[in-house]
């Protein structure tokens, strides 16, 4: 039920740069956009229900508006947004590609999304099956033994990955020792953050001038003080480590183990598995490969799976298939404790489990074979335009460096990724990996046609003939025009002060 009609009676253009006011300056007292069953609720005294001690004096300042303003001010938002249902999203290293609808549909399911995660095991077979196959498809997708489905992120498992390393240690007397974890300078920013969470120093091991890890280097640095490497295989420049075996062996021979940060999954399904390159700790981001919506905040899903000697240590409850064919839990008897309450982001899996049914094994090496095609067609279009760092046979995206146009005319990554905007793509990622020179970083994603990847290249072509000065003041078109970003994350302002409002900021 709505309240009384709506308290902006303006005529509303969907886009433009009008300012959008916030929920609390459309408020009018008494407004309401809900209404609560009044008849056959029973009398309860109030204290029984939040004893005193506990209730507010007064009432929560809370926006005061109808149910019609409230869909209005927020899909009025909405218009103004860019979203992976609108358009082609090449953020590189984040897989924006679309997810379908029908993965949206199965988590929907009232059989999965209205059970409670205490029902008794009897009741909840159908949930305890999806997730011990899902499991058992990432095993098989990495090559490895045993997962854990509990941690909702990719760093939530990068952090689960390096317990699971220090359990492994500890148990071998070793956890005092062993102190260092290398990582390649190269590395997502959440590698380093997740080894000193973990309670480890940072190694860092140079790139050579293929863009891969420096193996030498990287026998100068280890000894039986490491505990383990963290690797991203094909790294964050887009391109396969092939000196992998070789640096499994190297690192297996001082002790110590190797982590998978499979963020790039997307790269490599059904067509390598970390598994087999010698890994014995890999996390995945099931909403980057595996089509949950992500972006935002979540909720997303990071599982990470273990080679045999580590099953042992996984994060437990796991669902697991009984002998008699029924599923229920099981606690690993070396288990490093819960990482996230029941059984992780429950919806986020389902949605993944769907996807990889709806694919199936030849369709998810489909997946990989059309996201590595797309961005290796990038490569070769827009070589000669933008500078191509490492200019070799890329996976799932790949690294441009607009320091060719900075040096000629002044425009730099951060200008195109502006300009990118109004040709209507969202922008790719920029100035990382921080190891290239004004680095635009696209992952066009396997689910966008080759009209639309040569769409992108177009317009990334027009943008580096551009005067420099249009780019400066771009994007000119959108809802928000160039913001002050080092302001922005200076001067954060994450509150609505009323008293503020109709000021600059
Ligand atoms: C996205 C990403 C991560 C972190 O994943 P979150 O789910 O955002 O925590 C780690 N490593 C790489 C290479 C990534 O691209």
């Amino acid at each position: 039920m709505s309240g009384p009609a709506g308290g902006r009676a303006t005529s509303i253009p969907l886009m433009g740069r009008d300012e959008e006011p916030t929920v609390f300056e459309l408020s009018s007292t008494g407004r309401r956009a809900w209404s609560f069953r009044t008849t056959g609720v029973p009398e309860w005294p109030e204290d029984e229900l939040v004893p005193a001690g506990h209730r507010r004096d007064e009432p929560v300042p809370l926006a005061e508006v109808s149910e019609r303003d409230l869909v209005a001010h927020f899909t009025r938002l909405s218009h103004r947004q860019y979203s992976v249902d609108l358009g082609a999203y090449p953020l590189g290293s984040c897989t924006m590609k679309y997810n379908p609808k029908l993965c949206d549909d199965v988590a929907a399911m009232a059989g999965l999304a209205n059970v409670h995660p205490a029902a008794p095991v009897a009741t909840i077979q159908g949930w305890l099956e999806l997730l011990v196959e899902l499991g058992e498809s990432l095993c098989a997708i990495t090559g490895m033994h045993s997962a854990t489905l509990q941690p909702p992120a990719g760093a939530a498992g990068e952090l689960t990955g390096l317990l699971l390393m220090r359990a492994w240690h500890r148990d071998h007397g070793e956890d005092a020792t062993r102190r260092r974890v290398i990582i390649p300078d190269s590395a997502h920013g959440t590698n380093p953050a997740s080894v000193t969470l973990g309670g480890y120093e940072v190694t860092t091991v140079p790139s050579d001038d293929r863009g891969c890890v420096d193996v030498a280097a990287l026998r100068e640095r280890l000894d039986t003080d490491v505990a383990g490497i963290m690797l991203t295989n094909p790294n964050t420049l887009g391109l396969f480590e092939e000196d992998i075996l070789e640096i499994a062996r190297s690192v297996h021979e001082v002790g110590g183990l190797l982590y998978y940060d499979g963020a790039n999954l997307n790269a490599i399904l059904g067509v390598t598995r970390p598994g087999d390159m010698g890994f014995d700790i890999v996390h995945m981001n099931l909403h980057k490969t595996f089509a949950v919506p992500h972006g935002g905040g979540g909720p997303g899903a990071g599982p990470v799976a273990v080679s045999e000697r580590l099953a042992r240590y996984l994060p437990g409850p796991c669902p697991v298939r009984l002998a008699d064919g029924t599923f229920g839990w099981h606690a690993p008897d070396r288990s490093i404790g819960r990482v996230h309450s029941w059984h992780g982001n429950a919806l986020a899996l389902a949605r993944a489990a769907s996807y990889i049914v709806a694919n199936g094994g030849d369709g998810l090496q489909q997946v990989s074979e059309v996201a590595v095609l797309n961005a290796n067609w990038l490569r070769h279009r827009l070589r000669g335009v933008y500078d191509v760092p490492f200019d070799r046979p890329n996976m799932h995206e790949v690294v441009f460096s607009a320091t060719n146009l900075k040096k000629a005319r002044g425009l730099r990554a951060v200008d195109v990724a502006k300009r990118l905007l109004e040709e209507g793509f969202h922008a790719p990622t920029v100035y990382f990996p921080l190891i290239v020179d004004e680095a635009l970083m696209v992952e066009p994603t396997e689910t966008e046609s080759p009209e639309t990847v040569a769409a992108l290249a177009d317009a990334m072509e027009r943008i580096a003939q551009d005067s420099a000065d249009a780019a400066h003041d771009a994007p000119r078109t959108t809802p928000v025009g160039r913001v002050d970003e080092a302001r922005a994350a200076r001067q954060l302002i994450p509150t609505f002060d009323a008293r503020r409002s109709g000021g600059a900021d």
